[in-house]
């Protein structure tokens, strides 16, 4: 079923986007602070709108893809803001990465306004909006995500419902933590490799499609089980580590996060968790947080 659907944001991510949610047969409205996307849009079927307060009077749901914060506080909440013209009951979805607080005073302003409200960050960059392959990071009352699913769907492919209003922004968080960490150690290894004369294509092709990528699948539920019963032991992990760090010693690559996490592993050892398995890394930060990584009662 076709909606009016406002779309405010058409930068690198929302003007595929929105592209796609036109070609699924919806109605479009849009609207960017620069005049070029929007004109291209109006090329392809979309009515230009002149602020976003002006999307939403004419739409049944709102989507913002915008860079930050402060952005979507001043689309939605400011001056010719979405919330000075949308109607009561209407939907609106934030698909833009920002604080989760930012997103909770939002929600709180939808609810005074009667308005369904879900955050819905994405990962997949350009290429994942254009091919519509996004995967996306919801927060905000189940019943409004499974109204919204047909839409998002336009949009991505893995869409996953993840709790409360912020929580998409929570778990977005949390994916950018690893995306950052692989990209750096996965660096910190290319050079490593490069400059010890080994073909950087081949180091690649080892760690891209080998295990090192998929630690995760097999760790990850057995940490939620508290079971840290050793696949590959901490000690001779920590071990591996010091034979990294002595190379880049000797080759002159600093491995600054490698180190890092070497002194974390050495910190298993003091706390006698050396046998652990080596995902058993977790438990460093649990006891910096004083949290523990669980599964919720009701995910059981
Ligand atoms: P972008 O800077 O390319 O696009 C943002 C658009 O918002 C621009 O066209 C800008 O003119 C417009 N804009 C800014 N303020 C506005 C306002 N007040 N009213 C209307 N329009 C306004 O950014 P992007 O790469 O498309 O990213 C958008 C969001 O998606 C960000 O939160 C980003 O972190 C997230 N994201 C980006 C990627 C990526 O690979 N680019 C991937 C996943 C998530």
């Amino acid at each position: 079923m076709s909606r009016r659907i406002g779309f405010i944001g058409l930068g690198i991510m929302g003007k595929p986007m929105s592209k796609n949610l036109l070609k699924a047969g919806n109605e479009l409205i849009v609207y960017d602070i620069v005049d070029a996307p929007v004109r291209e849009l109006e090329k392809l079927g979309a009515k230009a709108a002149k602020s976003s307060k002006e999307v939403a009077e004419h739409s049944d749901l709102v989507i913002t893809m915008l860079p930050d914060s402060p952005e979507v506080e001043k689309a939605v909440l400011g001056n010719q803001g979405v919330f000075e013209g949308i109607r009561s009951g209407s939907t609106y979805i934030d698909m833009s990465t920002i604080s989760p607080l930012t997103t909770k005073k939002v929600a709180e302003e939808a609810k005074a306004k009667s308005l369904k409200i879900l955050d819905a960050p994405v990962s997949g960059g350009e290429k994942g909006a254009i091919e519509a392959t996004l995967t996306i990071m919801v927060g905000g009352p189940k019943s409004v995500f499974d109204e919204c699913l047909p839409i998002l769907q336009v949009m991505g492919k893995n869409i996953v419902h993840c709790g409360d209003a912020g929580s998409g922004q929570v778990v977005k968080a949390c994916n950018q933590i690893l995306v950052a960490g692989v990209l750096e150690t996965a660096s910190e290894a290319l050079v490593l490799g490069a400059k010890a004369g080994v073909d950087p294509q081949v180091v690649l092709k080892v760690i891209a499609g080998g295990w090192a990528m998929k630690v995760l699948d097999a760790r990850g539920p057995l940490i939620f089980k508290r079971d840290f019963k050793p696949g590959f032991k901490t000690r001779l992990h920590y071990k591996d580590l010091n034979i990294a760090l002595a190379a880049g010693s000797e080759y002159g690559v600093p491995l600054p996060v490698t180190s890092l996490i070497h002194e974390m592993m050495g910190a298993m050892k003091t706390a006698g968790r050396s046998d652990y398995d080596h995902s058993g890394i977790v438990t460093v930060l649990e006891d910096l947080a004083k949290a523990e990584v669980k599964k919720h009662a009701a995910t059981r």
